[in-house]
């Protein structure tokens, strides 16, 4: 018998494919790109941390580790948020190790999101957001933030938002993709909103090691807020570790235990080895990651310096390693920009647009390059600028 339907989800065949790899295919097909496009380290995982993981394969560790993770990474990892972050967390009941942040944030929506459950989403953001809530079976109201603000959240875009059906509110400081961080004062006036309304947090704190100007302040750092914010990090940003896939959640226990029953049914655990590495990481990796962070606050100063020369606006990101610089004054589109650029002078860049609403008329520019290529890419942005001005002459 002929097949006569479509076998696919209705909500699985509404989503919309992410945006970011319409532009990475295209520029895996060219050769001489700059890419500033990719969302990772350009360094190597320390090599202390890959000894780590040899040395547990040696050992024969290659077992399944306990649903929630190793005990002893679980421990590391309590320690490491309370020195860094000043936030407490049981080991044996507050924290699950994760495949990367990825899946973090996955067991957390489906954890609390029941069908019609409003999460709010403040853009511009990472590109799974929304579509996690809409599997999870709840409804993304978006906030777009916008240049004027430093893409900051302001307190009244928050407050406008809320409705009675709202559960939570998705933060992601520092952001990708403007590299906005909030800092503890912007955090207090975002909180007291989310108290008022008994609203739960659900942080994405993937790039807090990456916080240049100020050290990061976590929203469950502050008064009230632990017991309604799950938090989510991971080794793979600040630890230069993407490939390792190993995240975390640090939550209170009732919602550690129902995330814990996602996690066992769909993941059973993290990878073993990538756990063993990761231990190793928090014990000795802090003076790596200290160095990527110098390194990458060089290259964030010098992006922003040079599009300013270049004639591109762009405001000084406090963390990850991202800028997003405007190109509303060539008056193309994100995307005819960063089309164009690709085509006629190889880099590759993202569309704003692609990061939802306040992302039009900005590109994403990732630093995590060396600074040889990024020299070049700016040398071959300001190129295409100046064609720009000629054409519109
Ligand atoms: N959250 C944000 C804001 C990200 O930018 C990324 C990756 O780019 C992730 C989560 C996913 O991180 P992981 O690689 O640990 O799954």
């Amino acid at each position: 018998m002929n097949i006569t339907k479509s076998y696919v989800a209705k909500s699985v065949e509404r989503m919309r494919p992410s945006g970011i790899r319409k532009f990475f295919d295209l520029a895996a097909t060219m050769e001489g790109v700059v890419s500033l496009g990719v969302g990772e380290p350009d360094f190597v995982t320390t090599w202390s941390v890959r000894e780590a993981a040899i040395n547990s394969l040696e050992r024969g560790f290659t077992s399944y580790t306990a649903n929630a993770g190793l005990i002893a990474l679980r421990t590391e990892i309590a320690r490491y948020m309370s020195e860094r972050f000043h936030v407490e967390y049981a080991p044996k009941e507050e924290i699950i190790v994760t495949v990367g942040a990825s899946q973090a944030l996955d067991i957390a929506m489906r954890a609390v999101t029941d069908p019609g459950d409003e999460i709010i989403v403040v853009e511009p953001c990472f590109v799974s957001y929304a579509p996690l809530v809409e599997l999870a079976g709840g409804r993304a109201v978006t906030i777009g933030t916008t240049g004027e603000t430093g893409f900051k959240l302001q307190p009244e875009q928050l407050e406008a938002a809320i409705t009675a059906k709202t559960k939570a509110v998705l933060l992601c400081y520092p952001n990708n993709p403007t590299g906005t961080q909030l800092e503890r004062e912007d955090l207090e006036l975002i909180a007291d909103i989310v108290r008022k309304h008994d609203l739960l947090v659900i942080a994405d704190e993937i790039y807090a090691e990456l916080a240049y100007d100020q050290p990061h302040t976590s929203i469950a750092a502050l008064d009230g807020m632990r017991e309604r914010t799950i938090l989510i990090n991971g080794f793979s940003k600040g630890f230069a570790m993407t490939g390792w896939r190993l995240g975390f959640t640090c939550a209170p226990k009732e919602i550690s235990s129902a995330m814990l029953k996602i996690h066992q049914y769909a993941m059973m655990c993290a990878s073993t080895p990538a756990q063993y590495a990761a231990i190793e990481a928090l014990q000795h990796g802090m003076g790596d990651v200290e160095s990527m962070k110098k390194d990458y606050r060089r290259r964030r100063n010098y992006m922003v310096q040079s599009f300013k020369e270049i004639g591109l606006d762009c405001h000084l990101p406090g963390g990850a390693f991202y800028v997003f610089p405007s190109i509303q004054s060539t008056g193309l589109t994100s995307e005819q920009f960063a089309e164009q650029l690709l085509l006629e002078e190889k880099v590759a860049v993202v569309p704003g647009s692609v990061f939802g609403e306040g992302g039009e008329g900005y590109i994403r520019c990732s630093y995590a390059s060396s600074m040889s290529q990024l020299q070049e890419a700016v040398k071959r942005i300001s190129r295409f600028l100046d064609k720009q001005k000629g054409r519109a002459i």
